[in-house]
């Protein structure tokens, strides 16, 4: 009796689930051309509605990243056209052969993958996880860490070997196999961008937990750190904050470079460093320079993170260049003939992000265009992508980076609220729209919740003031600015 009841629930929130998005579809259809929606949109299955939260499931990773880079925006629309406000949408990710894992993408839109999965298992896990709440979790600090930030998609699996990575890769590996149990501690891994460094950090958190050889896990940027101490003075909490932080078996700290400067959360983290090291806890920690040549470090900071293994990671060599093409798409599902993985190989040589960006493209364009993947398919699409490098920055991107940079929710930014957190994050991206867009006040206060061109005057101004008076909120939003221009190149 029981189950019948259960099946013929889970029956209807599937139908309505159907009812909902065939209006969404409907909506979209008139949005985009047949062929994008024929691609992109056809083979979107709902699952589930729940309240004003719908699940859907995706292909493969590829596709949902394509989805979520270039229709995010219409999709959210979409959802709370027909929904209302607050909606919510969930993907399910089809193919993966993973575990069920925590990756989510900043809400309101969030992703999870399953392995193989059964729906219900699907289902499970993406309610288990709605937010991403590392602020959370440092507020109960004496409770099991609900939230390591670690990307489940970074594995050591997944990471291929070459010459230029070899001794970071195998230090990261055996200290992931026994953290705070090698002499390499810290392990600091340091190199260029895209070369790999946040992939083996995160993959060191995935192995201690999944060997039981770590429990209390926790990957932070340095900039977050620094946000999270900032917010803890502010609000006489940094007990707590330092608690937290000291009371872990593994930290890992990504791009320690961003806290030159910062001469109080240096302070801070170096008690933190000495408290984890003294009770023989793992630190691993990433930089863009050896250590020695950090800039506006503390010089016991420097020592300390020299006494344990410093490994590099060089840009890859063409060998590695090409593991890794083939690598990446056999993960997409997509052949490669060999003279495009050749063509490909030897023309994007700096890091490997840029190998994948020009994959992804490619793979793109393919399917968009209905075209065989060859090399001549292969060399527009690199003159594209060095012709895309131009294309303006919007205001949906800088809220995009603004909101992750700042963990809060992108919807915020558009409500009413006054919290001091989302204030700040808004003012910041009014200020950021105005400096890196062409748009009009009033069309930045429409991005806005539709508010008043003189409000974001007014925003502009405030955070103006601010960078002038305090040094360290400038650095923060120069950081940022940063970010903004590197994520839409
Ligand atoms: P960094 O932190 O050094 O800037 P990332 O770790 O973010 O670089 O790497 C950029 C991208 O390249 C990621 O998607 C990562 O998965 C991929 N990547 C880097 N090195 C490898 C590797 N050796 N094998 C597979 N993927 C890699
Ligand atoms: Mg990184």
């Amino acid at each position: 009796m029981n189950s019948v009841q259960i099946s013929s629930t889970s029956v209807n929130l599937e139908a309505e689930a159907a009812s909902v998005w065939q209006r969404c579809m409907e909506l979209i259809q008139s949005r985009v051309t047949s062929l994008s929606l024929k691609t992109w949109f056809q083979p979107i299955v709902p699952l589930k509605l729940s309240g004003r939260e719908i699940t859907v499931q995706v292909p493969s990773q590829f596709f949902y990243d394509w989805v979520d880079q270039h229709y995010n925006a219409l999709i959210r629309e979409t959802i709370t056209s027909v929904l209302g406000d607050g909606a919510k949408l969930y993907y399910s990710i089809a193919s993966e052969d993973t575990e069920p894992v925590v990756d989510v993408v900043p809400a309101p839109l969030q992703s999870f993958q399953a392995s193989a999965p059964s729906r219900e298992s699907q289902l499970q896990a993406s309610q288990q996880q709605l937010f991403f709440a590392p602020r959370a979790a440092f507020r109960q600090a004496d409770q099991p860490i609900a939230q390591s930030n670690l990307n489940p998609r970074y594995t050591f699996d997944n990471f291929i070997k070459g010459d230029s990575n070899q001794l970071a890769r195998a230090a990261a590996l055996a200290v992931g196999n026994n953290p705070g149990g090698t002499t390499f501690n810290p392990l600091v891994i340091y190199g260029g961008t895209g070369l790999g460094k946040t992939h083996l950090m995160h993959s060191i958190g995935n192995h201690a937990i999944a060997i039981g050889k770590a429990k209390r896990v926790v990957y932070v940027s340095s900039e977050k750190f620094t946000i999270e101490f900032v917010d803890a003075i502010q609000s006489d909490r940094v007990n707590d904050f330092s608690y937290f932080y000291r009371s872990v078996d593994l930290l890992i700290v990504d791009d320690i470079q961003f806290f030159s400067g910062k001469e109080k959360t240096q302070d801070n983290f170096f008690h933190t460093f000495n408290t984890l090291y003294q009770v023989g806890k793992q630190i691993v920690l990433s930089s863009d320079v050896p250590p020695k040549e950090l800039k506006g470090l503390d010089e016991r900071l420097i020592s300390r993170f020299q006494s344990g293994l410093t490994a590099d990671i060089q840009p890859p060599d063409l060998e590695t260049r090409i593991a890794i093409l083939r690598k990446k798409s056999e993960d997409n599902s997509f052949e490669l003939p060999q003279d495009v993985v050749d063509f490909i190989a030897a023309n994007v040589t700096s890091n490997i992000r840029e190998l994948e960006g020009c994959l992804i493209s490619l793979i793109a364009r393919s399917s968009l265009d209905n075209r065989e993947i060859t090399v001549e398919l292969a060399r527009d699409v690199l003159r594209m992508v060095v012709n895309e490098s131009k294309s303006p920055i919007n205001i949906d991107q800088i809220q995009r980076v603004v909101c992750e940079y700042f963990d809060i929710p992108e919807d915020l930014l558009r409500a009413k609220t006054r919290k001091q957190e989302v204030v700040n994050a808004r003012q910041v991206a009014m200020f950021l729209s105005k400096e890196l867009t062409n748009s009009s006040l009033k069309t930045i206060g429409l991005h806005f919740g539709g508010r008043d061109h003189s409000t974001v005057i007014h925003s502009c101004q405030s955070i103006q003031d601010r960078m002038n008076s305090d040094s360290s909120f400038k650095q923060n939003v120069d950081q940022l600015r940063r970010r903004i221009e590197l994520n839409t190149r």
